[in-house]
C-alpha cells in the first residue's frame, strides 16, 4: 500500500532526512586514510541520538536471522551495499559508499554517499560520477503524472550505455513512517510503466552502480553485498516528495559538499 503524505508529513521527513545529510556531513570530514568503519559508525550513532534521532539501520532485522549490528551501512571497494562497521582502517585509494537512516518525530530519513578515501584512480572517480548525475537524473522523474519506470530508465540510460552496471536486486522504495514502504524504486525499467506517480509520494531513489557487469554476490555475513567480478561499486541516496514539476528533495548533500569543497 502506498501512503500519500501530508504537508506537515513532508515537513517531519524533511526534518528527519535533513539531519541524515548533517551525519554524513560530519562523517565526510573524518573520512581519511587511517580510520576505521567501527570509528565512523560510532560517531553517525552518537551525532544521531544527540539530536533526538534514532538510527533506523541499527537492530534492523535481515532475511539471514541477524539484525544489522551498525547504525550505518558502510561498503569499500567491491562492496555495494549493507557492508558492516569493522576495525580495518581505510587505505588511500579506497571508496567508500555510506548509507544512513534515522528516525525522528516518527518519521524516517535515508541517503547515501559515495566518498574517496584519498587519491582515488580516475576510472573509480568517473563511475562516483556517473552514479551521482543518474541519481539526479532519477529524481528529475518523480513528478506527478510520471510512473516508477520513468525513474528507473532514466538512471539505467545513464549508466548502462557507458558501459557500467546497475545492479537490479537491490532497490529505492517508498518512505515514510517506516524505512521501506511501497513501492518499490528499481533503478532500470521501462517508460510508460509502474505505480503512478502522485503528489505526496516520498520515495527513496538509490542507484548502486558497477565498473564491472551487475552481478553480485551476498557474503556469509548475510548483509555485506559485493561485485562478483571485484570492481568497485558506487551507491549515491536522495529521499524525495513527489511533486508537480520539480521533485522535492527532503534529504541534502550540501553539508557533505561543504566539506568536500564541492
Ligand atoms: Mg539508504
Ligand atoms: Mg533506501
Amino acid at each position: 500500500m502506498i501512503f500519500l503524505k501530508t504537508e506537515d508529513e513532508i515537513e517531519l521527513m524533511r526534518q528527519s532526512n535533513r539531519l541524515v545529510g548533517k551525519t554524513l556531513g560530519e562523517l565526510a570530514k573524518l573520512i581519511k586514510p587511517g580510520i576505521t568503519t567501527a570509528e565512523l559508525d560510532r560517531v553517525a550513532e552518537e551525532f544521531i541520538r544527540d539530536n533526538g534521532a534514532i538510527p533506523t539501520f541499527k537492530g534492523f532485522p535481515g532475511s539471514f536471522g541477524t539484525n544489522f549490528p551498525g547504525s550505518i551501512c558502510v561498503s569499500v571497494n567491491d562492496q555495494v551495499v549493507h557492508g558492516i562497521p569493522n576495525d580495518d582502517p581505510l587505505k588511500d585509494g579506497d571508496i567508500i559508499s555510506v548509507d544512513c537512516g534515522t528516525l525522528l518525530n516518527g518519521f524516517c530519513g535515508d541517503s547515501a554517499y559515495t566518498f574517496c578515501v584519498g587519491e582515488v584512480d580516475d576510472k573509480t572517480k568517473k563511475l562516483l560520477e556517473i552514479t551521482k548525475e543518474s541519481l539526479y537524473l532519477g529524481i528529475e522523474n518523480a513528478i506527478v503524472g510520471k510512473r516508477i519506470g520513468d525513474i528507473g530508465y532514466a538512471v539505467q540510460q545513464h549508466c548502462e550505455p557507458k558501459g557500467y552496471g546497475v545492479v537490479r536486486e537491490f532497490v529505492g522504495h517508498g518512505i515514510g513512517k517506516d524505512m521501506h514502504e511501497d513501492p518499490q524504486v528499481p533503478n532500470y525499467g521501462r517508460r510508460g510503466t509502474g505505480s503512478l506517480l502522485k503528489k505526496g509520494m516520498c520515495i527513496a531513489i538509490e542507484p548502486m552502480v558497477t565498473l564491472g557487469d551487475r552481478n553480485i554476490v551476498m557474503e556469509s555475513d548475510g548483509w555485506t553485498v559485493r561485485t562478483k567480478d571485484g570492481k568497485p561499486a558506487a551507491h549515491f541516496e536522495h529521499t524525495v516528495a513527489v511533486c508537480h514539476g520539480k521533485a522535492d528533495i527532503l534529504s541534502t548533500f550540501e553539508y557533505i559538499e561543504e566539506v568536500l569543497g564541492e
